[in-house]
C-alpha cells in the first residue's frame, strides 16, 4: 500500500526487542525444540493463569489436530463443530476419520450455544470442538454444563481468543483443550506457531510426544545422549526456537496490546451506535470479556444487499476490511460436496458471512485511524442508501 494513511487490516507488529530475540538464537546451536521452547510454554502457561499446561506446535490447526487424537475422536463418531469459523476447526475432526456436525450460531455474538448445541446432538456425538468467535469468548458455564451431562470432551479453538475470560477464566482452560494461533496477523505471531493448552498434566505431556514423533526419552534412555523409544506413533508439530523466541518476546506486550484493542473496539463502537441498519457483534454477558480481535459490523437486511459496494467504499478510503469468515464451513466446497447439508441449519451463520465487515481495531491502528473509520463506515452507508 503505497497511500501512507492506508489503514491495512491486520498487520504484525514486530519491534527492535523482538529482532534481536530471534536473532540472538542464531547464535545458539539449538535450533528447535529446545529452551526457547520450554520457556515460551511456561510463560504462556503463566499468562493464561493457574492451572494451565502449555505445549508449543507449529500452529493452531496442528493444536486442533493433536487435541482430537487426545480426545480420542475417530472413524463413527460425530463431533459437534461450530457452522460459523475457520475451516480448521472442521478439518481436524475430519482428519481423525470422524464426522462434523455442525451447530448454527448465536447472531448476536457468532457463538454456538447450549442450545444450538443441543439442535445438532445426533445418536452418535462423542464431542465437541467449538470456537471463541472473534475472540468472544462462548458461554462457557452452559456449554460446559451440556457437555459434562452427556460426557462429551469440550476442545476450544482459541485462534483469535489470546486474552478472552470467562468468569475471569482465561479460554482453552474451561474444556478439556485449548488450541491458540501465532499466525502473523492473530494476537500475538511467531510466524507460523500454536500452543496447545490443557489443565490436565497428563493430557499436556501425551500432546508433547504426540507432537514430536512419539518419542519417550525416560528411564534409562534419559542420561544418555541420542538413546529413545517410540512407545506409541507421533507426528512432528514441533515449534522452532526462533518462533518461540519472538513469541516470548511478543507476549511481553500482550496485556499492553489488549488493553489498547478494548480502548479502539469501544471507541469505534460508540461512533458507530447512532448509524441506523448496522449493529456490532459482541456479548451482553458480564461473564464474558473479548480479546477484541476485530470489530464486526453486521448490516441489516436492506444494507446487506451492498456489503461488497460498502467494503469497496471503505478499501477505496484506504481502510482494510476482512470478513469472518467468507462461508460457513458447510458452504465450503469440501464440506458441501461431502455432506451436502441443509442451508436452514446453519442460517445464522451464513447471514454473518454474507452481512458482516470485519473492521480493524488492532494497536496499528491509530485512534485518529479509528475516528477515519466511523467517518467512512457512515458515509459509505449512506452512498449505498440514496
Ligand atoms: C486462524 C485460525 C485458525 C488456524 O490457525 P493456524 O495457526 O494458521 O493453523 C484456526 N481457527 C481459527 C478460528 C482461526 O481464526
Amino acid at each position: 500500500m503505497s497511500d501512507p494513511r492506508a489503514i491495512p487490516f491486520g498487520r504484525p507488529s514486530i519491534t527492535e526487542e523482538d529482532r534481536a530475540a530471534v536473532a540472538a538464537v542464531l547464535d545458539t546451536p539449538i535450533l528447535t525444540h529446545g529452551p526457547q521452547c520450554r520457556a515460551f510454554e511456561e510463560e504462556f502457561a503463566a499468562f493464561l493463569g493457574p492451572g494451565a499446561h502449555c505445549v508449543t506446535v507449529s500452529s493452531c490447526m496442528a493444536a486442533l489436530h493433536l487435541a482430537c487424537l487426545r480426545v480420542g475422536f475417530g472413524p463413527g463418531d460425530d463431533v459437534l463443530v461450530p457452522a460459523q469459523t475457520h475451516a480448521a476447526t472442521a478439518h481436524a475432526v475430519e482428519w481423525v476419520g470422524a464426522r462434523p456436525v455442525f451447530a448454527d450460531c448465536d447472531p448476536c455474538t457468532g457463538n454456538v450455544t447450549a442450545d444450538t448445541l443441543a439442535r445438532a446432538l445426533t445418536p452418535r456425538t462423542r464431542g465437541i470442538v467449538l470456537v471463541h468467535f472473534v475472540g468472544i469468548p462462548c458461554e462457557m458455564g452452559d456449554i460446559v454444563g451440556f457437555a459434562h451431562r452427556r460426557g462429551l470432551p469440550v476442545v476450544e479453538d482459541c485462534a483469535l481468543a489470546v486474552g478472552s475470560r470467562w468468569r475471569g477464566t482465561h479460554v482453552g482452560l474451561l474444556g478439556d483443550a485449548g488450541c491458540f494461533s501465532f499466525y502473523p496477523v492473530k494476537h500475538m505471531t511467531t510466524g507460523e506457531g500454536g500452543m496447545f493448552v490443557s489443565r490436565d498434566a497428563e493430557t499436556a505431556s501425551a500432546v508433547a510426544r504426540l507432537r514430536a514423533f512419539g518419542v519417550e526419552r525416560s528411564g534409562s534412555a534419559a542420561s544418555i545422549p541420542g538413546a529413545y523409544d517410540v512407545p506409541s506413533l507421533g507426528l512432528n508439530y514441533r515449534m522452532g526456537e526462533m518462533q518461540a523466541a519472538l513469541g516470548r518476546s511478543q507476549l511481553l506486550r500482550v496485556p499492553a496490546m489488549l488493553e489498547a484493542r478494548r480502548a479502539r473496539f469501544e471507541r469505534l463502537c460508540a461512533a458507530l451506535q447512532g448509524l441506523p441498519g448496522v449493529r456490532v457483534l459482541d456479548s451482553a454477558s458480564p461473564d464474558c470479556a473479548s480479546s477484541h480481535y476485530c470489530l464486526s459490523l453486521v448490516l441489516g437486511r436492506a444494507l446487506a444487499r451492498s456489503r461488497d459496494d460498502i467494503v469497496r467504499s471503505l478499501n477505496a478510503h484506504g481502510i482494510g476490511t476482512s470478513v469472518y469468515y467468507p462461508h460457513p464451513v458447510p458452504r465450503l466446497d469440501y464440506y458441501r460436496n461431502r455432506y451436502a447439508l441443509d442451508p436452514e441449519a446453519y442460517r445464522e451463520a451464513a447471514r454473518l458471512s454474507d452481512a458482516s465487515i470485519a473492521l480493524p481495531v488492532a494497536p496499528h491502528v491509530s485512534l485518529e485511524g479509528i475516528d477515519r473509520i466511523a467517518d467512512a463506515v457512515s458515509e459509505a452507508v449512506k452512498e449505498v442508501q440514496v
